[in-house]
């Protein structure tokens, strides 16, 4: 599933090629994603310029001259930008064709993926206004994590991972900052103390920076904007690696499941 370091590279990705082009249509040949694209879309484009390609959590925001587009990936979508007559192939549903000659094509085999359009404050959108905090959002600091761990008896991995409390921490991130802050995933949230909450966002911002600066993570169906794999999972340090040395340490990386995802820890290195 693309998370949000695959979301941000796409972003990168199709940005220098979307800003300061024109719509010239937007195909739909598949309407029925996680919500049906609306039948005026394609009216309500046609001519507009793109102003900038953002992000909000796992959404693209593409802001338009009139509007901004609300794009999310799902499960399984991708974005590729390519010449508009390139043949389509099974799960391209989507065509953004600019006066470049060139499409932003989203393909997603399991529709989970969606497109909305908002001509209003697209941070106001019912999709974004409850949003929690980004990891990199000044609001996202080791005082804010240290708050909402005072009063929860739920485990600390469990806790980053609530994306009501901050978003884009998916799984693999979660197991990875956990080992760089040195804490174990189970321990019960509030028994954090001050440095590890501080230790912890920072190897939450420094996992997230790494993952984008190599383009995500590939995991099985993702591909990043321009077609190339990433290349995050070569530098992974627990996750997936039950059994396998420790990189620091080399004691036996531990696994578990704890609500129903996988854990991975350093049974040594991890308190
Ligand atoms: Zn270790």
């Amino acid at each position: 599933m693309p998370e949000l370091p695959e979301v941000e590279t796409t972003r990168r990705g199709v940005e220098p090629y979307v800003v300061g082009r024109r719509i010239v249509a937007l195909a739909v040949h598949e309407p029925r994603l996680r919500w049906r694209v609306p039948e005026e879309l394609p009216a309500q484009l046609a001519g507009q310029r793109v102003e900038r390609a953002g992000r909000r959590a796992k959404y693209l925001l593409i802001e338009l001259s009139g509007g901004t587009l609300l794009l999310h990936l799902g499960m399984s979508g991708s974005l590729r930008v390519l010449p508009a007559e390139t043949p389509r192939v099974e799960h391209d549903h989507l065509d953004l064709v600019l006066d470049s000659g060139l499409a932003l094509r989203f393909n997603d085999p399991r529709r989970f993926g969606s497109l909305h359009y908002t001509t209003g404050d697209p941070q106001a959108h019912p999709l974004l206004a409850s949003l929690a905090p980004e990891p990199f959002d000044p609001a996202f600091d080791a005082e804010y994590l240290w708050k909402i761990t005072r009063r929860r008896r739920v485990s600390i991995k469990q806790l980053i991972m609530n994306s009501r409390l901050v978003v884009g921490v998916g799984n693999i991130y979660a197991n990875e900052a956990l080992y760089r802050a040195r804490i174990r995933p189970r321990r019960a949230a509030k028994s954090l103390t001050l440095p590890e909450v501080r230790r912890l966002v920072r190897a939450i911002r420094t996992v997230l920076t790494l993952a984008i600066r190599v383009g995500g993570t590939t995991l099985r169906d993702y591909v990043g904007a321009d077609g190339s794999p990433g290349y995050f999972r070569q530098r992974l340090y627990v996750y997936e690696r039950t059994g396998k040395p420790c990189r620091n340490c080399r004691a036996p990386i531990r696994a578990l499941v704890q609500g129903q995802r996988s854990t991975y820890y350093c049974p040594s290195c991890q308190r």
